[in-house]
């Protein structure tokens, strides 16, 4: 039974930045009826007791088209909010030891990586995510996504270990049209001592 994370801050703490009416339907609403519907197509497709990681990499093996699109939205939907919501926090933080040695070397600076990343976050057209993400040999990759796609459902051989989550319901009560606004906002609240928790499990630091 897969459960959504517990919020470790208020509905109301991400403010002004995050709204509380934004955050609470993103949480109790959208990520919740994405959670149940995940559960539904797990048991039905039969697959209880695997991680959401080796169902969203395996999803070719489901032979139902219509089940393999509902684990690969609703799981997505699960897993990245999951994800996007454990890094995010009230609090001032900074990337440290081997995740900021890693980001200024890939990207020069954590400035640098948010002049690439934030631009591919407004350009991705409708709904999805850009993501910052690592392998097991600790590289660093950016990239987006449609939909409720991420990069193990893509295949690609990195972990997301930060979610920007550019679906018009998590930005559009407080900023309408104006992605980029919400984007830089969301910037400051980024949780980069959870993020660096995400880069060591992925990398087995
Ligand atoms: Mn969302």
């Amino acid at each position: 039974m897969f459960t959504q994370i517990q919020l470790k801050y208020a509905f109301n703490a991400l403010e002004p930045a995050l709204d509380a009416l934004t955050v609470e339907t993103h949480y109790t609403k959208h990520h919740a009826t994405y959670t149940k519907n995940f559960n539904d197509a797990v048991e039905k497709a039969g697959l209880t007791g695997k991680t959401a990681e080796e169902i969203l990499t395996s999803l070719d093996e489901i032979t139902d088209p219509d089940l393999r699109t509902a684990l690969q939205n609703n799981g997505g939907g699960y897993y990245n909010h999951n994800l996007y919501f454990s890094t995010l926090t009230p609090e001032k933080t900074t990337p440290s030891g081997a995740l900021k040695a890693q980001i200024d070397q890939t990207f020069g600076s954590l400035d640098a990586l948010k002049e690439q990343l934030l631009p591919l976050a407004v350009g991705q057209f409708g709904s999805g995510w850009a993501w910052l993400s690592a392998n097991q040999e600790g590289e660093l990759q950016i990239s987006k996504s449609p939909n409720q796609d991420n990069p193990l459902t893509e295949k690609t051989g990195f972990t997301p270990i930060l979610a920007l989550d550019v679906w018009e319901h998590a930005y559009y009560l407080k900023y309408k049209n104006l992605r980029a606004d919400y984007l830089e906002n969301l910037w400051g609240l980024l949780d980069w001592a959870a993020i660096s928790e995400n880069y060591a499990r992925v990398t087995g630091a």
